[in-house]
């Protein structure tokens, strides 16, 4: 490669398709002297809440519509551009936080969505139902312990039939409940946190599958905390890097069926898990500020990723970790 090429090469990357396709017009000159066009933050992003957080807790598993401030979900910024058109979609924990930003996103993306939360959540799943109603595609509301194996199957069979097949399923409820150390996390707690976190992904994968066709996508939800537990999380941390085995793990078994396998790795996002137990207060009020960005991420920010993980454009993408972590780098 040229230098001549080599800039251009390298101003292209960091350009939008639109601007790249005149670039290549103009043979190169402009590449040198253009500004860049994008920046590292979208004009949301700078406006999103930063530390300090007010710290107003509430009972688990808590309501984003109670949260103060509300998490930005997409609810009016996610734009869809048919990339999930026709499919059909599983997402556990879509009511609130991440699991809502995946359902908003992908029912703009064109895909049925069902969802499933604990019967408490219903006032956050009704704000969903109606969102994903809003854009005219299918919505369906499944309630239901993930803890029970004989759920989760039900779960799964449920959202096929209700649905007319099942395409993706989003694995990403989760228990995380702060405990000061080893001694005060519970039997109760540890069986809790691994029934939620790793067998109902485990139990809900082996339903899917059963259900899929060549061309099905799973999608996991890990975390950072895979690769750096906090000293706080010992029980929910162990089960993030499990997650994240699995995903490579099943990645491998399922690539022979047609069936990719990823999973998206969220740092600090600001959510119903963190003020229902998952954070103390102390971190909560700085709740990211450790990060590059120095602030919690909002939902809205990484609905995104979830749709790369599903999208059929990427079909070389299997067994791969998406990160939204504000900087703070990947999960081993
Ligand atoms: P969230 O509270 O909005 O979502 C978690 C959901 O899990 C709840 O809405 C609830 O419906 C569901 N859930 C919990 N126990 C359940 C059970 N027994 N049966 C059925 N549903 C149950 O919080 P979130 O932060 O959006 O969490 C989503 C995922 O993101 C989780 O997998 C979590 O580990 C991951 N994550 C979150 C953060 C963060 O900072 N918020 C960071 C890393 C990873
Ligand atoms: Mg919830």
């Amino acid at each position: 490669m040229t230098d001549t090429n080599r800039r251009t090469f390298l101003a292209g990357a960091a350009l939008t398709a639109t601007a790249a396709a005149t670039l290549g017009a103009s043979k190169g000159a402009a590449a040198q002297s253009s500004p860049p066009v994008t920046a590292p933050t979208t004009p949301a992003a700078g406006a999103y809440p930063k530390p300090p957080y007010p710290t107003d807790m509430q009972p688990w598993p808590g309501l984003a519509s109670k949260m103060n401030p509300r998490p930005d979900h997409g609810e009016t910024s996610y734009k869809g551009s048919g990339r999930l058109a026709g499919k059909k979609a599983l997402i556990t924990g879509g009511d609130s936080g991440i699991g809502r930003a995946a359902a908003i996103a992908y029912a703009r993306e064109g895909a049925d969505v069902a969802i499933n939360y604990l019967p408490v959540e219903e006032p956050d799943a009704r704000e969903v139902i109606a969102l994903i109603e809003a854009e005219g595609r299918k919505a369906v509301a499944i309630p239901g312990d993930l803890r029970d194996e004989a759920f989760c199957q039900s779960l799964v069979d449920q959202a096929a039939d209700q649905l007319g097949g099942l395409d993706i399923l989003v694995n990403n409820a989760a228990r995380q409940q702060t405990r000061p150390d080893i001694a005060s996390i519970s039997s109760q707690d540890l069986d809790d946190t691994m029934k939620t976190n790793v067998y109902a992904p485990f139990w809900l994968t082996k339903a899917a599958v059963a259900r899929m066709q060549a061309g099905a996508v799973i999608v996991n939800t890990s975390s950072e905390q895979a690769g750096s537990p906090s000293a706080d999380l010992i029980d929910y941390a162990m089960t993030r890097a499990a997650v994240l085995n699995f995903a490579k793990g099943m990645a491998k078994q399922l690539a022979p069926k047609g069936i990719r396998v990823n999973a998206v790795a969220p740092g600090p996002f600001w959510t119903p898990l963190q003020i229902s137990g998952g954070a103390t207060v102390e971190k909560l009020r700085t709740f990211g500020s450790d990060g590059p960005l120095g602030r919690a991420g909002q939902p809205a920010e990484i609905a995104g990723l979830y749709v790369a993980a599903a999208d059929p454009l990427l079909s070389f993408s299997t067994g791969q970790i998406f990160g939204a972590t504000g900087g703070n780098g990947q999960p081993a």
